[in-house]
């Protein structure tokens, strides 16, 4: 299914919030990538001449069916994978401060990558764990029991307020531990403890 839109979700687990030096929010921090940001391949090229990329582990949702009022994510959401929500983290605290939007850190090209998609695990969404591998040693470990805003709330908010279909992905927001990636890194994701995602970057 070609992705359609790719929404995305800052500040969800109250540990990286405050990593960052960030306040928790009140509702959830909705902000979009370009579908021309989407990257699935295992080489990564990571942009260069703009300060510290930082790496963002998180659990993409994959969306299959159309939103309506009282939809269950479950129904919804057709498969998940892991992905890297990468991040200019210098550009970005330049725009933050400047009150300007995030886009030229957060959605150039390259900037959203996912491994394969998976079939939903059979388990609650609240009791899923992720985590992310760099260069053998492990950087973030999250539990979709630690989000602030659940991934029913998340669905619920999006598809009430910009609309959610077949095609769309979300990127559901990173735990604590994001750090900066480089050239020659390899990132490893897993979900449940299994591989699903690998990518190595120049
Ligand atoms: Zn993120």
């Amino acid at each position: 299914m070609d992705v359609r839109n790719i929404y995305c979700v800052g500040r969800n687990y109250k540990k990286h919030a405050e990593e960052l030096g960030n306040d928790v929010p009140e509702e959830p921090l909705l902000f979009m990538k370009p579908t021309h940001s989407l990257r699935t391949e295992e080489k990564a090229v990571l942009p260069s001449g703009q300060g510290e990329v930082h790496y963002e582990a998180e659990l993409v949702l994959h969306i299959g069916g159309m939103w309506e009022k009282g939809s269950r994510a479950e129904d919804l959401i057709s498969g998940i994978s892991t992905g890297l929500d990468l991040t200019l983290r210098e550009l970005q605290q330049t725009l933050k401060e400047k009150g300007k939007p995030w886009l030229p850190a957060k959605g150039f090209l390259g900037s959203a990558l996912t491994g394969p998609e998976q079939p939903l695990p059979e388990k609650e969404l609240t009791s899923l764990s992720f985590s992310l591998e760099i260069n053998g040693e492990e950087k973030q470990l999250g539990f979709t029991a630690d989000m602030i805003f659940p991934i029913q709330y998340l669905v619920d908010t999006i598809g009430r307020t910009y609309g959610l279909g077949p095609g769309d992905v979300i990127f559901t927001g990173t735990p604590e531990g994001v750090g900066r990636i480089q050239s020659g890194d390899e990132a490893v994701l897993y979900l449940e403890g299994t591989e699903t995602g690998r990518f190595t970057f120049t």
